[in-house]
């Protein structure tokens, strides 16, 4: 179970997910594993603190790390009576550790990825500790272990690998172990060490990443996200007013999804556990009696019926054109090349015999890739564009879906059309004032 920054943001979300894990453990009559981002927001507080030390700024790090120590007092204070002297003891020593490293690197005005790290670490190594200390302080057995001495990753700092033959080890010898004495296990995520124990982080987000680590290492039957939101929704609620919840989810249909900001969840982070065939279900942990979204492996929906629907807003269409490309190899190397170089993404692509269109969301360099592309062949671009994407497993199966989804838009100019071979999404390019009427119409067509 693993509880987001907004889950474990103050006294009464802490206390909210006691009555949640409690409950779960009550349903399955085992214990399960619980991992807590840090407190909301603290992350960022401490990538501030650490650009500050940067900056030499050591009076206002020092500011920002007191605020953070009255702030986790406070909530170690509220959610826990008998072992708060204990734990009290513990959150101050951990930031005053932290306090006397970003005094140093402020001297230094040197903050390594090795040093960012450490700072980074902290939000969460005292949230499972809070965390921690609560559950025993409600009466359910629980073991607090430092993430960092079974989460083994390689030594890229700030956006590190986890060692998944080492860490499972580990896992298997000191957190299995626990749970088989029916105590709940509460660990950090984020955070890991490398092979020679100094501390490292998996990348902004990484806690679901973790959860999906130490899930695979302990075959566990089900992970589960706890957020606030309902879990993945059919539309972006902000252009389609009531969209749905989707029940349930491929793990292919999540990745096509997350691209256009369905950002409940990044899908490489629940690789680890896909890869095994463990479910991951996203919940909200305001709402703990609803049933979320599950995303497998593999899935199956009702007849008739797409997954979602998606859209980027303004986005700019490039047309590439050349009699040059007609029956010639190395075309499309050459000009795939120019945004490479430019270090530019594209997103959609379609092509016909003698042009190429595609679409780019990062307009920064826009100009040198025109200019490059005018070396051998004509190029013009379109702005104020954008994608829309209707995702469904179900596409590979009904051909009349397709249709559907194209007769809802008639009356719209639709610039680009693509679907992929794998078949699960149909992407249209429009302009991006046509957004809003056409999510309506596809939303109203299919769900
Ligand atoms: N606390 C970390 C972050 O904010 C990790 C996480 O919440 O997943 O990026
Ligand atoms: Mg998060």
């Amino acid at each position: 179970m693993k509880f987001g920054g907004t889950s474990v943001a103050d006294p009464d979300a802490i206390n909210r997910l006691i009555g949640i894990v409690r409950q779960q453990q009550a349903k399955t009559g085992s214990a399960p594993v619980v991992v807590v981002s840090a407190l909301a927001k603290v992350t960022d507080a401490l990538v501030a603190i650490a650009q500050l030390a940067e900056d030499g700024a050591s009076d206002r790090a020092a500011a920002e790390v007191q605020a953070l120590i009255e702030r986790h007092l406070a909530v170690a204070t509220a959610v826990t009576s008998t072992s708060r002297a204990k734990l009290l003891e513990e959150v101050t020593r951990e930031f005053d550790e932290l306090n006397g490293l970003v005094h140093a690197l402020a001297v230094l005005r040197e903050v390594s990825p090795r040093s960012r790290d450490a700072v980074h670490a902290v939000g969460e190594v005292v949230s499972s500790r809070i965390v921690a200390a609560a559950f025993a302080d409600h009466g359910i057995p629980s073991g607090w272990i430092d993430a960092r001495t079974v989460l083994v990753t390689d030594a890229e700092h700030n956006a590190a690998a986890p060692d998944m033959m080492e860490t499972c080890d580990r896992a298997r010898q000191r957190v299995a172990p626990l749970l088989a004495e029916g105590k709940v296990v509460v660990l950090g995520g984020f955070i890991g060490s490398t092979a020679s124990g100094v501390t490292s982080t998996l990348g902004r987000g990484g806690s679901d990443y973790s959860a999906a680590i130490f899930g695979s290492c302990l075959d566990v039957d089900e992970i589960q996200i706890w957020t606030d939101v309902d879990g993945m929704l059919t539309a972006d609620p902000r252009i389609v007013p009531q969209p749905r919840l989707v029940p349930q989810l491929s793990f292919a249909e999540a990745s096509e999804l997350a691209y256009f900001g369905a950002k409940v969840l990044h899908p490489s982070t629940i690789l680890p556990a896909v890869a095994k065939n463990i479910p991951v279900r996203i919940l909200n942990s305001r709402r703990p009696e609803n049933t979320g979204t599950l995303i497998t492996a593999e899935a199956r929906h009702a007849d008739g019926r797409l997954t979602a629907l998606a859209c980027k807003r303004d986005v700019t269409v490039i047309d590439i054109t050349s009699t040059r490309m007609l029956m010639a190899h190395g075309f499309l190397r050459r000009l795939f090349e120019v945004f490479e170089r430019f270090k530019t993404a594209v997103d959609v692509v379609t092509t016909s015999e003698v042009s190429v269109s595609v679409t780019v969301d990062d307009t920064r360099r826009l100009e040198a890739i025109l200019d490059n592309l005018h070396n051998f062949a004509e190029a013009s671009c379109e702005r104020e564009m954008a994608i829309i994407c209707a995702v469904g497993e179900n596409l590979r199966a009904d051909p009349t879906l397709f249709g559907r989804a194209v007769t809802s838009l008639e009356r719209i100019p639709l610039r680009l059309v693509s679907q992929a071979g794998s078949r699960r999404n149909v992407t249209f390019v429009l302009r991006d004032a046509d957004v809003p009427h056409a999510m309506m119409r596809l939303h109203e067509t299919f769900f």
